[in-house]
């Protein structure tokens, strides 16, 4: 088989609501789609979500570079011989996860389908579901409630809260949740680097007796010490998120104990095969993973779901990021119902274009 054409779109699709966190807030989403076709009329999509704040990448950006530089490389090849072409790419090219994302993604989906699996079962298989967070945005104590109470009506068992802005108000709304939700329903909370590592401290110290299931990312990305001071001071367990995109962040982190589980996106790590690499070497360490996602479609939010299922150490998933979008370009990918996601048994990543995007 052999890889005849790679065509790339930008699309921008509305979202339910503004979506804050201490980053900064998005009013839409805007993300790339690409489509690589072969000789033997299989297709592979794939999807690049870029956060210039996160993965330093815009839309123009990611279509410059897949253009440019990647497309170049793939004309020609076997799109089965997956580590030989990132390889080849990571050569060529330093950074710009989403963007080698995107080609990882469509080549795994080109895998499956000529194998006609389903992609979690080419992977690993180990599991047919994963409960998923889902999760509300900066907001204020009052509004944040209500969604809750609106999410736990809709079957969600996990509640993932944007926090890091503003540390009374941060408490006082943690405290009001667990009081709304009682003690079924899981939290998790996700500063995005918002706190002081003191006044990471001092949060999260208050909210433990409301049994906050983790913490993620509470210091800056690059404070690997403060998050360490921050991991030694607390008894919630510590994620790491903006810290980690490769699996050479991963090994680091290890050897500095900074953090008690590592949360895992395909946008950050540049695909499935470097997000599997992360997975198998936290494993051996002993640190758990989530699979978690930027606002995305159901392709990229597929295509993780998909490795979520497929290995033993991915225990937990914040696969919600389709759940942001008022329209989806694709069906299928990843069916979300009742805090529940899974895919179907159509073979590679499982999704169909219900638009015209090429
Ligand atoms: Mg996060």
């Amino acid at each position: 088989m052999k890889i005849t054409d790679l065509l790339v779109k930008r699309i921008v699709l509305p979202l339910k609501q503004p979506f804050k966190i201490a980053l900064g807030t998005n009013f839409e989403y805007e993300g790339v789609v690409v489509q690589i076709h072969t000789n033997e009329g299989i297709t592979g999509i794939g999807e690049a979500s870029p956060s210039p704040r996160i993965t330093g990448e815009t839309t123009g950006t990611v279509i410059d570079v897949i253009e440019n530089k990647i497309k170049p490389l793939l004309i020609g090849k076997n799109p089965l011989d997956i580590e030989k072409i990132l390889d080849e790419i990571n050569s060529a090219i330093l950074y710009n996860s989403s963007a080698k994302c995107a080609i990882d993604i469509a080549l795994y989906d080109i895998l499956g389908k000529h194998a006609k699996l389903p992609l979690y079962k080419l992977l690993g298989g180990f599991k047919q579901k994963i409960i998923t967070s889902v999760t509300i945005g900066i907001k204020g104590v009052k509004d944040t409630v209500l969604e809750a109470r609106e999410l736990v009506a809709q079957g969600a068992k996990v509640i993932k809260v944007k926090i890091g802005l503003a540390p009374v108000e941060d408490i006082e709304k943690i405290k009001a949740l667990r009081e709304e939700i009682g003690y079924d329903i899981k939290i998790r909370v996700d500063a995005n680097q918002g706190y002081e590592p003191r006044e990471a401290v001092r949060v999260l110290n208050k909210i433990e007796q409301y049994e906050i299931e983790f913490a993620e990312q509470p210091v800056a990305y690059w404070d690997i010490q403060g998050l360490k001071q921050v991991r030694d001071s607390v008894n919630i367990p510590i994620m790491v998120d903006e810290s980690l995109h490769s699996a050479r962040d991963a090994i680091n982190l290890i050897r500095a104990n900074a953090c008690d589980i590592f949360n895992i996106k395909l946008m950050k790590s540049g695909g499935i095969r470097e997000a599997s690499k992360i997975a198998n070497i936290a494993e051996s360490a002993g640190i758990p993973c989530m699979l978690g996602c930027m606002v995305e479609t159901r392709i990229g939010v597929g295509a993780a779901t998909h490795l979520a299922l497929a290995l033993k150490n991915i225990k937990y998933a914040d696969l919600d990021g389709h759940l942001f979008l008022k329209e989806d370009i694709v069906e299928g990918g990843v069916i979300t119902e009742k805090g529940i996601d899974r895919v179907t048994s159509e073979p590679g990543i499982g999704v169909k274009l219900i638009k015209k995007v090429f």
